[in-house]
């Protein structure tokens, strides 16, 4: 197996160019499960580790800019009043060695429709940095994934960072595991409340062959919220609004049986989780907290 290990960003492009076969290595709690179980021995890895510029993140205006290398514990210790509901996620994330070092970069680069930074970072809109040696472009977020364990990256290009907007409300995020620590989700939910758009941001994840928006649930609540004029008026939100919006999200999710939960068991934790996201979002917009 070729072991490359660029230093600088345009060596690693450059080296992506020359082997597109190459897996790129970021924190590795992925990639090397994969290869210490034997499923999988790619002919080149690509270490991004000595990548510095990888690791850190910017602000620029609104949108936060998160190199594909940060980690989940940069995300909590650092942007934890910046970027909530990633927070959220990355506090749920395995065990404090695997959030000092995943990434919210591999987590998209593995693209497994159970990855916990998904739910929030598609409620919020985010957009994912694609580059190569020919340049750079960006994917919006509900365009990224494209099957299981598939996205929108082409074999020549890396994910060079994650931009997220600052957001304009409170964000929340819940997921189910068969314990509290170290678990993969059986089902996780995500959700934004965008009152400068007055609009409700989603994310279903491990319920769906990809990460995926409840779009439908989405304009319902929004258009529920607007004639109501309770974007204004921050009161209470009417009695059975929350639930039909929990029903609304499990309409969009398409999960299956498998060792974690059954489908069944997966629809009923969306719709709970969706209703109970949304109560706790909206109190803390009631309360003025965000
Ligand atoms: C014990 C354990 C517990 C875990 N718990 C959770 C959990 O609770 N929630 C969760 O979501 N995940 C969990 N994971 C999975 C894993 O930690 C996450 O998916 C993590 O975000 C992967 O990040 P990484 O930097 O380690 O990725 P890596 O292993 O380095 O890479 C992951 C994938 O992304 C690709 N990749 C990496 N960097 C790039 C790049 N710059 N451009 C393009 N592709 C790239 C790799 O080729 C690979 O396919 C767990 C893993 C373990 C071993």
């Amino acid at each position: 197996m070729e072991f490359l290990a660029p230093t600088t960003w345009a060596d690693a492009l450059a080296a992506k160019q020359e082997y597109p076969d190459a897996v790129p290595l970021t924190g590795g709690t992925d990639v090397m499960v994969e290869i210490n179980f034997d499923r999988h021995r790619p002919p080149a890895l690509l270490d991004l580790t000595g990548v510095r510029e990888l690791r850190e993140w910017s602000r620029d205006g609104d949108v936060v800019r998160l190199g594909a290398g940060v980690t989940y514990t940069q995300v909590i210790e650092q942007l934890g009043d910046v970027l909530p509901g990633l927070a959220m996620a990355s506090r749920a994330v395995g065990s404090p060695q695997i959030r000092n070092r995943g990434t919210v970069g591999g987590n998209l680069g593995a693209a497994s429709p159970a990855g916990d930074s998904h739910p929030p970072l598609l409620a919020g809109g985010a957009e994912v940095e694609l580059a190569s040696v020919r340049g750079t472009r960006t994917v919006a977020i509900d365009e990224f994934y494209t099957g299981v364990k598939q996205h929108a990256g082409r074999p020549d290009e890396l994910i060079s960072a994650i931009l997220v907007r600052t957001p304009r409300g409170p964000q929340q995020f819940s997921k189910i595991g068969t314990r509290n620590a170290m678990v993969i989700s059986v089902s996780a939910f995500g959700i934004a409340l965008h009152p400068d758009e007055k609009r409700v941001g989603t994310g279903i994840g491990s319920a769906a062959p990809t990460p995926r928006r409840a779009a439908e649930a989405e304009a319902f609540l929004s258009s529920a919220l607007e004639e109501a004029g309770l974007w204004e008026s921050r009161l209470t939100l009417p009695d059975g609004l929350a639930k039909e919006f929990g029903e609304r999200v499990k309409l969009a999710a398409s999960p299956i049986d498998d060792v974690r939960g059954t489908a069944q068991y997966r629809l009923h934790s969306l719709a709970v989780m969706a209703r109970r996201t949304l109560s706790w979002a909206w109190a803390d917009y009631a309360g003025g907290t965000s």
